[in-house]
């Protein structure tokens, strides 16, 4: 008797098709479309340029992956609290990539990473190497926003952790800066200090890292500022011995 597959469960189904919608919104999106307008039988000269039409470039497979990681419930607790996941803003080839740790109350609500007060810092700071902050690209090791801003726990981060590979691999940055102790350490899988760590590249999955101070810590800490400077003049020598950003002028401290 010949095998028959059973169709998935209905919540399966659902589940499956509610991610397919969320990847095709995203893409439609991420071209500044905001209407569905039902499409018409395309002529035989648009079937042709369509299948000669490059493969989906790094912005549609980004927002293809954000759309996957809006549905995630991998982390209950963080699933049912979250306004948004937060999955990363700025250019999806940026030769500078940076990551924290994980969302805070403006950016759960904003949809975006580093949008606060640290935000502002962390722009400002970009601004003295001479990088707009659209140049790069931002992002947290959780998409998430743990409840009343604790510490991520150790299998949230576990379980987020593979999106920001994903996420690394489709930019591709030439070099990544860990904003922050929690973000270094866990990407460095030390439990050394961030005054250790930080002022020399290290190497995460084969990409050079700069580890350094978050925004919000030099905010609490001003007096820090002259360390984090010394790190980020130190990350423009190297995007300038790398031969990314060649455009970029000198340095000015923020
Ligand atoms: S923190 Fe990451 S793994 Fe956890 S629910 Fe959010 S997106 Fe999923």
């Amino acid at each position: 008797m010949p095998a028959v597959t059973l169709p998935p469960p209905d919540d399966e189904l659902r589940e499956a098709l509610r991610l397919q919608l969320a990847v095709r919104l995203a893409a439609a999106r991420s071209h500044g479309l905001s209407r569905w307008v039902r499409r018409r039988a395309a002529a035989p000269a648009e079937v042709a340029a369509a299948a000669a039409a490059p493969a989906a470039n790094g912005a549609e497979l980004l927002a293809a992956e954000a759309a996957r990681v809006a549905c995630c419930t991998r982390c209950p607790g963080l699933a049912t609290t979250r306004t948004q996941t937060v999955y990363g803003v700025g250019d999806p080839r940026a030769p500078l990539m940076l990551v924290g740790e994980a969302p805070g109350a403006d950016e759960d609500r904003l949809g975006e990473p580093f949008v606060g007060r640290a935000g502002q810092l962390l722009t400002k700071m970009l601004a003295g190497i001479g990088l707009p902050r659209e140049r790069v690209y931002i992002a947290n090791i959780l998409k998430c926003r743990p409840p009343g801003n604790r510490e991520p726990l150790p299998d949230e981060k576990a379980s987020c952790t593979p999106y920001l590979h994903e996420q690394i691999r489709l930019i591709g940055p030439r070099l990544l800066v860990a904003l922050g102790a929690h973000a270094a350490r866990h990407l460095l899988a030390t439990e050394t200090s961030i005054g250790r760590l930080r002022g020399r590249f290290h190497d995460y999955r084969g990409v050079l890292l700069m580890p350094t101070y978050h925004p919000a810590y030099l905010l609490r800490n001003p007096g820090e500022k002259a360390a984090s400077w010394e790190d980020l003049k130190l990350v423009r020598q190297k995007l300038r011995d790398l031969r990314v950003y060649a455009d970029l002028p000198g340095y000015s401290q923020p």
